[in-house]
């Protein structure tokens, strides 16, 4: 795909050889928002681009609608990372200019979220082509909250919630006590949580490139624990799991956490942590998601050092991130 080969010059020394991530063609990834519930989306935006630029893996564009949902303005009067009250949110309008041009990048990481303006049709196709063709794409928190009506954007997030998405969007699916992986049509919308906490991310398939030789369970950063998530569910690999507990507000039942979808010859990594900045800070988070991107982008992932700081089974582990 198009990749900037990148020429390296070795730091330490004429005689030194070019690290291996230096030697290696940087990906091109594309983060694209403007339309989201999340208060904190610019942030979590440069977070994202912050950790995939850091890791000398990616170089990073962002694509942003014109008429944003808490854009403009709004941030300038609330700094990113603020909580804006619900009365200044201005709705999402439909902008008919939002064009990004998908086939020049090899991986897209979708920053949107519930109540997204439906794209022009022209970028809707753009966008079908470009993943079916063989592209890369990353569904991050709320992005699976966004186009309830667009049913090749459903086949390719795999599950969703809110919306209006209810049992015509397909089945609940979930992990039963036994570790068995459910597919339950009963009738009922989708998606919900309960409060925000921290909660133990548990590996169900390390033979994968995303999951391959980390730890087989995590304690992840306070975050929204989302549940009930349905979807055609179609080419679907769930790769990792969190409980949730009626303590919290939770179904009693293993929710997805990490899944794969393919999508005619795309990748497609799914997450549905990523509430806020706090859930973006923690070690396992990133680690995951900057895993999940290269995988999407190429089908492999080299990204696969286990920081000193990955968090533990019974303790979670944050990195601050300060905005840049
Ligand atoms: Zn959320």
């Amino acid at each position: 795909m198009f990749r900037t080969f990148l020429f390296c010059i070795a730091l330490s020394g004429i005689f030194s050889s070019p690290s291996p991530v230096c030697s290696q063609e940087k990906l091109k990834a594309l983060i694209i928002d403007g339309q989201n519930n999340h208060s904190m989306w610019p942030k979590t935006t440069a977070m994202m681009k912050h950790y995939l630029e850091e890791s000398g893996r990616f170089t990073v564009d962002v694509a942003r609608t014109r008429f944003t949902w808490q854009g403009g303005e709004l941030l300038k009067q609330y700094p990113a990372g603020d909580k804006i009250p619900r009365k200044d949110l201005p709705e999402s309008r439909p902008d008919p200019d939002f064009k990004p041009n998908f086939s020049a990048y090899d991986v897209v990481i979708n920053n949107f979220g519930w109540k997204a303006a439906a794209w022009p049709e022209e970028t809707q196709q753009a966008f079908e082509d470009y993943v079916s063709n063989g592209g890369g794409l990353a569904i991050i928190h709320a992005a699976d909250n966004s186009f309830p009506e667009w049913q090749a954007y459903n086949l390719m997030i795999g599950l969703g919630g809110w919306g209006g998405r209810n049992e015509a969007s397909g089945p609940y699916v979930y992990f039963d006590q036994q570790g068995k992986e459910v597919r339950d049509e009963s009738p009922g919308s989708g998606g919900s949580h309960g409060p925000k906490h921290e909660f133990q991310i548990v590996v169900r398939d390390q033979d994968h490139p995303i999951t391959k030789g980390l730890p087989t369970s995590w304690m992840h950063t306070s975050d929204e624990l989302y549940q009930q998530l349905r979807g055609p569910g179609m080419n679907m690999r769930i790769l990792a799991t969190a409980y949730s507990a009626p303590d919290f507000r939770g179904t009693d039942r293993h929710e997805p956490m990490i899944m794969t979808i393919s999508f005619g010859e795309g990748r497609v990594f799914h997450t549905p942590m990523g509430h806020d900045d706090v859930s973006f800070e923690c070690v396992g988070f990133i680690t995951t998601f900057l895993r999940g991107v290269e995988w999407a982008a190429t089908g492999e992932v080299t990204l696969t050092e286990i920081p000193d700081d990955f968090p533990k089974a019974d303790s979670a582990s944050r990195r601050a991130f300060e905005d840049r």
